[in-house]
């Protein structure tokens, strides 16, 4: 299913233009118009799923298979350094469009980009803690 007020609906399916690095049956893999650096792309599906928890999982396996092949041509195309694999889900975690997708950031050496969080230093205690709510 498509959502009509969804642009990345619209991008992934070539109703509005993008710069287009990779395509797949199920996917389109855009340029970013935001990039964190050279080659910051976007794993967009061609139907609608508002994330991660609402893409099916084989959808969500091919998304995996598609960035990896995404990941490799960034690499020897752009010669990058290394690369981060970033997916949001919700504001809470920073997601601006209700549209799956992930992004493959190219890193460069000295890139001066920081895709990177603040350590906590829980104790074992509360670790332990944590660990049992979510096995309970
Ligand atoms: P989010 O914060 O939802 O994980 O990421 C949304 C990303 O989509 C941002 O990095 C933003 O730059 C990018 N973006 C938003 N609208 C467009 C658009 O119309 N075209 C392209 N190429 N990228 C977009
Ligand atoms: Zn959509």
């Amino acid at each position: 299913m498509k959502d009509n007020n969804c642009i990345f609906c619209k991008i992934a399916n070539g109703d509005i233009p993008s710069r287009t690095i990779y395509e797949n049956e199920k996917f389109r893999v855009i340029l970013d118009n935001g990039p964190a650096t050279d080659g910051h792309a976007l794993v967009l599906p061609k139907e609608h799923f508002a994330n991660l928890f609402e893409i099916p999982q084989d959808w969500a396996a091919e998304a995996m298979e598609t960035a990896k092949t995404v990941a490799e041509m960034l690499r020897d195309k752009l010669g990058a350094d290394g690369l981060n694999v970033v997916q949001n889900n919700g504001e809470a975690a920073g997601q601006t469009v209700n549209h799956f997708h992930m992004h493959i950031i190219p890193r460069y050496k000295g890139d001066g980009q920081t895709i990177l969080w603040k350590p906590g230093h829980p104790s074992d205690a509360e670790l332990d803690e944590v660990c049992r709510r979510i096995l309970d």
